[in-house]
Formats: C-alpha cells, structure tokens, sequence
C-alpha cells in the first residue's frame, strides 16, 4: 500500500511516496513556481533518472494533476495508477489551539484550517489548496492532514502565555504555539527506540538546527516547552531569521531609523540571524569555512548561535528538573560535529559529557555521549515526510504490522 505525502507551499509541492509495508520511499519531487512564469516539475524516483517537466502551471490541481502523471508514467512512473495511492498525508502548518494530533480531513477540518488563515497567512491557505485539489483528483483516496503545531498542543498555559493584556490572548489568540512539531516529535520517537525506553520516562531536549531553528522540551512524552512562538520568528538564531530579540528595537527602528513595519518585518525574517551577524552567508557551512580562515564576523555568528542554544537547554533543563536526552538534529544538527561539540561544552555540571570520537564520526544515526555520561546525546536525522506517511497510515487503517 502506498501513501502520497504532500507538502503544498505558497508556490509550490513538495511530494513523497511511500511503500508503506517497508516504508520505502518510491518517489520524490518538486512542482515549483505554480501560477508564476517558468513553473517545473521535477520528478525523482528511486530507481530510475530524474525527469524535469517545463509546463504552465497556473494552480494547485494541474499541479497535483502532472504529479498523479508523474508518478504512473510509462517511463518514468513508480505506479500503474493514482488508485494505488491508499491514503494522501498532507503537511499543515496551523492546527491553532483546537488540533492536538494528526486527523483525518473531514469538512470541520478543513474548517478549522481556514479559522488558522490569520495565523499562518502564507502557510495555510496553500495547504488548503493542496488539499483540495487532492480531494477533487481523487475523491475516494482519504486524506489525513498533519500539522506543525500539534505536537506542541500540551505545553502549559505559563509556557504559551505572553505578558502582554490577557485580552489579546482571549480574543486574538496571541499565544506561543511553536512549530516544526513533526520534526520533534518524529526525533523524540526514534531516539526512545534507539535508547529502548519510553518517551514518557525520559526529559528530553530536541534541537532542530536547519535553516530554521527550534528546540523543545519534552517531559513525559509531551511538549511543554518550545523555542518558537506565536511565529516561526522567535527563539533561537536561525538562518536569516533573528529569533528573540527586544522587542522595543522595532520601535526603535520604526521611530528613530524610519523604517517602515514591512521593512522592519523583512529584515527580522531575512536578513537577520547568520546571515545578518556575520555579513557572509545564512548557510553554516560557509560560516564555517570562513570562521576557519579566521573571520572575525564569522566566529562572532557561530559564538551567538551557540550561545543561544546552550541558554534554552539550560533553561528546559531547569524547567524539567533534570535532562535525561539530548538530540541534534536538520542539517547544522545532523552534519556538524563542530557545532555539537561548541553547544555541549559547559554541561558537564548536568551529567552530560561527549566523546568526540563518536562524534565526529560520519555515521548519521548514533549515540555520541560518553559510556558514563548521565546524559545520552543522540544526532538524528529526521524525517517529517515519513512522520506524515505513518501517521496517514495509521489513521487510515493501513498498518501491516
Ligand atoms: P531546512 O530548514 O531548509 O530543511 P536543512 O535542515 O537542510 O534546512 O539545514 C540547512 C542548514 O544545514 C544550512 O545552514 C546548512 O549550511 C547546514 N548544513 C548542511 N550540511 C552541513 C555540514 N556538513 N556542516 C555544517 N552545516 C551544514
């Protein structure tokens, strides 16, 4: 049995098939560009060459529409027909306060999905779309809708409040609901595997370093805490994104400097973070090479993004009561042992010590904490597509085992 994972973003999808007995991934790709000049479908299966289609794409269904060609292509197909899709998963970024786990989608769904509109402006909307034109393609496949916030339903009222007037909590709905959710929760579960314990008896602390940045804290197998907010915008250093800064240097901005609130808003989400502390890039690799060569702006971006970091673990450690797990994960996360050994150093007061062997390693999927570390720190790679294909499998009934 096969799931199609959707990801539908403002002017593209991203997709996924899985073979869902082994978890196989069939096929992949990337429909870019949609209602824009120049739109492209780039289609990758697994066993055979990549195809890139150049087409007009004007909307949603005729890009689902060349996706279901895609997959059951004569040559290039993975698939005989878009019935052999048992299930459709698809990635939702707001679920608000009302969606606490993966669902399937019915009318009300779909609802509270629009009700998230205001929330995630740029998210929501698309992934409706993507929705839609999936259920009009084929509207017997059933369709399970995966948010980013649902893993972070549980954090408690003194971690998502504000201290701004309650009223904008009760009538706007201006709280934190921290995001990448799927990610956290997808790491959390393969590293109580690894560790062959229950997530419900371990304090857990999931860093999620890629372009952007999050870190959560688990207690009791649920989220209490998470370093992003009301938006994606806040907490750790990301990218090109600022993460927590005070708020009255808006004003500042605003008043003193005349910035206007878009210019303020565009240069907080992409032009601040790595890129806007060390001049050079918002990839840490390039950072990297250049701290290296011994650029000082450089060296400064990599100090700060670790700094932050250390300051949330210290703080969810303290807000737990203890750490039992630590996991790195996304790209930064996963690919650099740097990185790692810069954010553990300072912890040993915690139990938590790292064996650099181990860490620098190149293996993907490993423990790389000392054998009498009281601490386990796990790097592992996640995978928010197959987090959506299982959970659609599950939901729909379709797991094997
Ligand atoms: P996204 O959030 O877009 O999915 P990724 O999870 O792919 O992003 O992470 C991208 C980040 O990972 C970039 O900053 C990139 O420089 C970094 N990265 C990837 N590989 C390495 C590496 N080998 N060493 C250091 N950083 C890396």
């Amino acid at each position: 049995m096969n799931v199609l994972v959707i990801n539908a973003g403002s002017s593209s999808v991203k997709y996924k098939l899985f073979l869902i007995e082994n978890e196989k991934l069939l096929a992949e790709g990337l429909v870019d560009r949609i209602g824009l000049n120049g739109s492209n479908l780039l289609h990758k299966p697994i066993d055979k060459p990549e195809v890139n289609i150049k087409s007009d794409i004007p909307n949603y269904e005729t890009a689902l529409s060349m996706v279901m060609d895609a997959l059951t292509d004569v040559n290039y197909g993975v698939i005989k027909s878009p019935y052999e899709i048992s299930a459709i998963g698809h990635r939702v970024v707001h679920g608000g306060e009302k969606i606490s786990s993966s669902v399937l989608i019915t009318e009300e769904i779909e609802n509270i999905i629009k009700e998230c509109f205001d929330l995630a402006p740029l998210h929501n909307p698309p992934n409706l779309m993507g929705i839609q034109a999936c259920k009009k393609l084929l509207p017997h496949t059933k369709q399970v809708a995966v948010f980013d916030t649902a893993f972070h339903v549980t954090i408690p009222k003194e971690a998502y409040l504000y201290a701004i007037p309650y009223r904008l909590y009760a009538d706007y709905s201006i709280r934190r609901y921290g995001f990448h959710g799927t990610s956290h929760r997808y790491v959390a579960n393969i590293a109580c595997e690894l560790l062959g314990q229950p997530l419900e008896k371990l304090k857990m602390i999931t860093c999620h370093l890629g372009n952007g940045c999050s870190i959560t804290a688990i207690k009791e197998g649920k989220s209490i805490d998470t370093s992003m907010g009301f938006t994606p915008l806040e907490g750790l250093i990301m990218g090109t994104r600022s993460g927590d800064i005070d708020p009255a240097i808006i004003f500042y901005l605003v008043e003193r400097i005349g910035l206007s609130i878009q210019e303020v808003n565009s240069m907080l989400n992409r032009e601040s973070g790595l890129l806007g502390l060390s001049g050079i890039s918002r990839d840490m690799r390039d950072i990297l090479k250049s701290a290296e060569e011994g650029n000082e702006m450089a060296i400064n971006a990599i100090k700060c993004f670790v700094y932050r970091i250390k300051k949330y673990i210290g703080a969810y450690s303290a807000s737990m009561g203890g750490l039992d797990v630590l996991v790195f994960t996304a790209g930064i996360g996963e690919n650099s042992s740097l990185i790692r050994s810069l954010i553990c150093k300072g912890f040993e007061y915690l139990g938590l010590y790292i064996d650099e062997e181990k860490n620098s390693n190149s293996q993907r999927k490993k423990a790389i904490n000392t054998d009498d570390s009281k601490v386990k720190v796990l790097v592992i790679p996640t995978d928010e597509e197959l987090m959506i294909a299982r959970d659609t499998a599950e939901i729909c009934g379709l797991n094997t085992t």
